[in-house]
C-alpha cells in the first residue's frame, strides 16, 4: 500500500468515529477541569503563581544569562540542579546526555507526568546573553526560546510547593539538552531509552512563548551522501565512472519523488559540493538532503526512497561505464527527529485545550518538531505548549519577550499539571 492510500483511509477513519470521540471526551474533560478549578488548593496554587511571577521573570533573565550553546549546556544545568535542590524536589540529578531530573512525587508512581523545557540555545560560545530590559520588554538570545519555559517549569514547582498541591500521580521534572538544531533532541531520546525507560506515562514540554498546544511532530532525517571514485583527466582518463554525473542520477531520481500533501511530506536537496577542475573527472562529492513528515509511516517510506534512489543511481553510472573506476556512495545521517502525533481527540490534548480556553481567547492545535517528537513516536500521549508571555524572533541575535501577563502561562501549566498527573 502506498503511502496516499494510508493517508486516505486514515481520514476516513476520522469522519466515521472522529464525532463520537469528540462527544464522550468533551464531556469527561470539560467536567475534570472544571472541578480541578474548584479545588482550593489550585486556587492557592494559581493566587500563589501570579504573586510570585515577578520572581519567575527574573528567574528567566538569570537562567537566559548563563550561556548554553549546543552541546555546551552544562553550566545552566548545574544551575536547574540547585534550584530543583533548593525546591525539594526529590532524586535530583544530572543524567549522561546532561538532562536535569527532578521527581514531586504524588500519591501513586503512576501515572507519572514528564513535565520539561530544554536548556539548550541555538547561539555560538561567546554570543552576549546579557539581558537588556526596556519596561516590559525583554530582549536576549533564548530569552523565550526557552529560557521562558524554564523559568515558567520553576514557577509551577514553587506554586504547587507554596499551595501544597499533592497530586495522585507524580510529576518528573526536566530541563533536558540537544533539543535545538544538530542536538537532534538527543537529551529527550537518553530520557526515553535510557534514563526514564518505561517510566513516563504522559509528556509536556514547554518550549517557547504564547499560550500554544502542540500536537503534531514533524519528523525528519537529514543526510550528507558522499560520492567517490578515483578520478582522473578529464580528457586522458575518460571512460572512468564520474561521481558527480552518479550524483546527479541520484538528484533527478529524488526530484521525481511522490509525496502525500496530507500529512505534508516533503524533501529538499539542500546543498552540493564537489569537485577539483573543469578537466578533471572528480575523486569526490557531496550533497545535503533533508526529508520531513510528521506521519512515521510516510517518512520511513520517503527513507527508504532515498537510500534506493542514491545506491541505484550509483548502481547505473557504474553500469554506464561498465565498471571502468567504479563510483561508491555512503550515507551519514546528520539528523534524524522521529515523527509522530497525539491525536485531537486523545485525553491529553483535549485537556491541554480545555484548560487553554480557561486562560487564553483564541485556542488552536499547532505542529512543530520539538522534544514532544520522541514521546509521540513511541505512542505515549504527548504535547508542547508555550510557556506564556509574547515572544519574537526565536532563533536570532535580537530575540525578544514581552513579560504582560506571563502569570496566564504559569497558571495554565499548573492547572495542566496537575490534571495530566491523575
Ligand atoms: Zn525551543
Amino acid at each position: 500500500m502506498t503511502s496516499g492510500t494510508l493517508g486516505i483511509m486514515r481520514v476516513h477513519l476520522v469522519v466515521l468515529f472522529g464525532p463520537l470521540l469528540l462527544l464522550s471526551g468533551f464531556c469527561v474533560q470539560a467536567q475534570d477541569v472544571n472541578a480541578l478549578m474548584k479545588d482550593a488548593t489550585i486556587r492557592a496554587a494559581l493566587e500563589a503563581a501570579k504573586r510570585n511571577e515577578p520572581r519567575v521573570v527574573e528567574e528567566q533573565i538569570r537562567v537566559c544569562e548563563i550561556p548554553a550553546p549546543p552541546f555546551k549546556e552544562e553550566a545552566r544545568g548545574k544551575e536547574m540542579e540547585r534550584r530543583f535542590r533548593q525546591l525539594g524536589l526529590k532524586d535530583v540529578r544530572m543524567d549522561k546526555a546532561g538532562n536535569v531530573i527532578g521527581v514531586r512525587p504524588g500519591a501513586s508512581a503512576h501515572p507519572n507526568l514528564l513535565f520539561q523545557a530544554h536548556l539548550d540555545t541555538v547561539f555560538p560560545e561567546g554570543t552576549e546573553v546579557k539581558v537588556k530590559r526596556d519596561g516590559n520588554i525583554l530582549r536576549a538570545p533564548g530569552i523565550g526560546d526557552d529560557c521562558r519555559g524554564l523559568a515558567m517549569m520553576i514557577g509551577v514547582i514553587e506554586a504547587l510547593n507554596e499551595a501544597k498541591v499533592q497530586t495522585p500521580g507524580t510529576i518528573t521534572f526536566a530541563a533536558d539538552t540537544g533539543e535545538e538544531g544538530l542536538g537532534d533532541l538527543r537529551g529527550t531520546k537518553e530520557l526515553f531509552n535510557f534514563t526514564l525507560k518505561g517510566q513516563v506515562d504522559k509528556f509536556i514540554s514547554v518550549d517557547g512563548t504564547g499560550l500554544t498546544v502542540t500536537n503534531t511532530g514533524v519528523g525528519s532525517y537529514r543526510y550528507r551522501a558522499t560520492f567517490k571514485g578515483p578520478g582522473g583527466h578529464s580528457f586522458g582518463a575518460f571512460g572512468l565512472a564520474n561521481p558527480i554525473q552518479a550524483m546527479g542520477r541520484a538528484i533527478a531520481k529524488i526530484d521525481e519523488f511522490e509525496v502525500p500533501s496530507k500529512p505534508k511530506t516533503t524533501f529538499n536537496v539542500g546543498r552540493v559540493g564537489g569537485g577539483t577542475s573543469v578537466n578533471a573527472i572528480p575523486f569526490e562529492c557531496w550533497m545535503e538532503v533533508d526529508m520531513r513528515s510528521s506521519d512515521k509511516d510516510s517518512l520511513e517510506t520517503l527513507n527508504a526512497k532515498y537510500k534506493h534512489a542514491v545506491q541505484s543511481a550509483v548502481d547505473e553510472e557504474n553500469k554506464r561505464w561498465k565498471g571502468r573506476g567504479p563510483v561508491s556512495v555512503s550515507n551519514e545521517v546528520v539528523g534524524y527527529r522521529p515523527a509522530g502525533s497525539t491525536p485531537a481527540d486523545s485525553a491529553i490534548v483535549k485537556t491541554a485545550l480545555e484548560v487553554t480556553k480557561l486562560f487564553a481567547t483564541a485556542v488552536g492545535l499547532r505542529e512543530g518538531s520539538t522534544d514532544a517528537n520522541v514521546p509521540m513516536n513511541l505512542g505515549i500521549p504527548a504535547i508542547t505548549i508555550g510557556g506564556g508571555g509574547q515572544g519574537s524572533a526565536a532563533h536570532a541575535l535580537d530575540e525578544s519577550f514581552d513579560t504582560t501577563n506571563t502569570y496566564l502561562g504559569t497558571q495554565r501549566g499548573i492547572v495542566l499539571a496537575v490534571a495530566l498527573a491523575r
